[in-house]
C-alpha cells in the first residue's frame, strides 16, 4: 500500500487505487447509517456518492478513511483488504468540508505538513511542495496564511496537501460546499480537470445533484444507509433503477402518476407539446391544462394537470424558453405528448423498475 504510481507507470497495471466495499454495515444503535453497501470503483474513476442528508455517504467515506470502523463487513483497497488497518496505512488522503488548514502556518507550511511528519529531507520536501503547489497553480500563494486566501484558493491548498502525500485514493467530503454559487460553478469545472490530470481515484460526497451529474464518471444514489443505483450520471437519470433514483434526480424531478397497476414516469424535458416531437416517433399522447408558467430565464415551467384517466394527477413540463413560437396560457388545455421510449414504469409495491404496461 506504501508504493505510488507517480513516475512508476509501469505500475498501472495493478489497480493499486480500487475501491471495494463488502456488505459494510455501520449502525450507531438504532440507526442503520450504511445498511448494507457493496460497491466496486474503477481504478482511476471519479466515483460520487450522492443522496439526501442523513443518508450514510458521510459515514460510509469514514470507513473507507479508516476514521470510523465498521459494525461488519471489509473494505478493499487496491485488491488489499484494510478494514483494520489504520488511516495512515491505507494510501489515501481526504479533503473535508472545513479544509482544516493551520492558520498560522504559511501554506507553504501548510502543504509540507503532513511530509514533515513522515520525516522527509527538507530538499525532497521542497520539491514535492512546488511539484503539488504547480499543479493546482498556488505558486505566488505559498507565503501566504490562510486568512489571506479566498474560499477558493483554500479549496486549491487543501487538494495541494492531500496530493502532496501521492496517495492512490483520494476521500473528498463535499469540499466545494463553502463556496458562493459562481465560485462552485469554477471550482467544480477545476477539481474535475485536476482529478482528470493527476488520475487518482477519487471518491466524492455530496447532497447537490448538479456537482454529481457534473463530475462524476459514476454515481452511487443513496437513500437510507443503501445504494439504490450505481452508474454513469446519463444511466442514473435517464435510467434510473427505482422511484427514489427517479424523484431525487432532475429539478424539477420526474413526473410520477399513479396508475391502478403501475407508477408511470416521465421527465418534465420529455413532456412537450406534440407537435414539438416531430419526427421523433412513437409517442405517448397526454392531453394536459396548464394551470400555472414559472419562466426561469433559460427554462418554461408548465405546471398543469392531466385528464380524468390519470386521476387528474398534477405534472410539470420544461420547455427551453427558445421555443418562443409555442404561445402557452394558463387554463388551456394543450395537446402534450412524450415519446414512448421516455416513459418508465414502476412498481407501485416495491417502488422498482416494472415492466411496461400499454397507455
Ligand atoms: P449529511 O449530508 O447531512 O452530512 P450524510 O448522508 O453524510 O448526511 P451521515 O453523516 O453518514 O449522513 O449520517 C447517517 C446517519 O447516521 C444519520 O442519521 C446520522 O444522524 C447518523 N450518525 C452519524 N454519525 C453518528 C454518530 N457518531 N452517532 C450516532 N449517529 C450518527
Amino acid at each position: 500500500m506504501q508504493s505510488t504510481r507517480f513516475g512508476k507507470p509501469n505500475q498501472k497495471e495493478e489497480p493499486l487505487s480500487q475501491v471495494e466495499t463488502q456488505s459494510l454495515f455501520k449502525h450507531f444503535g438504532e440507526v442503520k447509517a450504511v445498511d448494507g453497501v457493496d460497491i466496486v470503483s474503477s481504478d482511476e474513476e471519479f466515483l460520487v456518492l450522492l443522496g439526501p442528508s442523513g443518508c450514510g455517504k458521510t459515514t460510509l467515506l469514514r470507513m473507507i478513511a479508516g476514521l470510523e470502523k465498521p459494525t461488519s463487513g471489509d473494505i478493499l483497497i487496491g485488491g488489499q483488504v484494510v478494514t483494520h488497518l489504520p488511516p495512515r496505512a491505507r494510501g489515501i488522503a481526504m479533503v473535508f468540508q472545513s479544509y482544516a488548514l493551520y492558520p498560522h502556518m504559511t501554506i507553504y507550511k501548510n502543504i509540507a505538513f503532513p511530509l514533515k511528519a513522515m520525516g522527509m529531507a527538507k530538499d525532497d520536501m521542497k520539491k514535492k511542495v512546488d511539484w503539488s503547489a504547480s499543479m493546482l497553480a498556488i505558486e505566488r500563494l505559498l507565503q501566504r496564511k490562510p486568512r489571506e486566501l479566498s474560499g477558493g484558493e483554500r479549496q486549491r491548498v487543501a487538494l495541494a496537501r492531500a496530493l502532496v502525500r501521492e496517495p492512490n485514493v483520494f476521500l473528498l467530503d463535499e469540499p466545494l460546499s463553502n463556496l458562493d454559487a459562481k465560485l462552485r460553478t469554477s471550482a467544480r469545472e477545476e477539481l474535475y480537470r485536476f482529478q482528470k490530470d493527476v488520475s487518482i481515484t477519487t471518491i466524492y460526497v455530496t447532497h447537490d445533484q448538479v456537482e454529481a451529474m457534473g463530475m462524476g464518471d459514476r454515481i452511487a444514489v443513496m437513500n437510507a444507509g443503501k445504494v439504490r443505483q450505481l452508474g454513469t450520471p446519463d444511466e442514473v437519470y435517464s435510467d434510473p433503477a427505482d422511484m427514489f433514483v427517479a424523484g431525487f434526480l432532475g429539478s424539477p424531478p420526474m413526473n410520477l402518476i399513479e396508475t391502478p397497476d403501475r407508477i408511470v414516469g416521465f421527465r418534465p424535458e420529455s413532456f412537450l407539446p406534440q407537435q414539438m416531437h416531430e419526427g421523433i416517433g412513437d409517442l405517448v399522447s397526454l392531453p394536459f391544462t396548464v394551470t400555472r408558467i414559472e419562466n426561469l430565464g433559460a427554462d418554461r415551467l408548465v405546471y398543469g394537470k392531466l385528464e380524468e384517466r390519470f386521476g387528474h394527477a398534477a405534472v410539470i413540463a420544461n420547455l427551453p424558453t427558445s421555443f418562443t413560437s409555442y404561445a402557452i396560457e394558463t387554463k388551456q388545455r394543450y395537446d402534450f405528448a412524450v415519446p414512448r421510449k421516455d416513459v418508465k414504469f414502476f412498481d407501485p409495491r416495491t417502488e422498482l423498475r416494472a415492466e411496461p404496461i400499454p397507455l
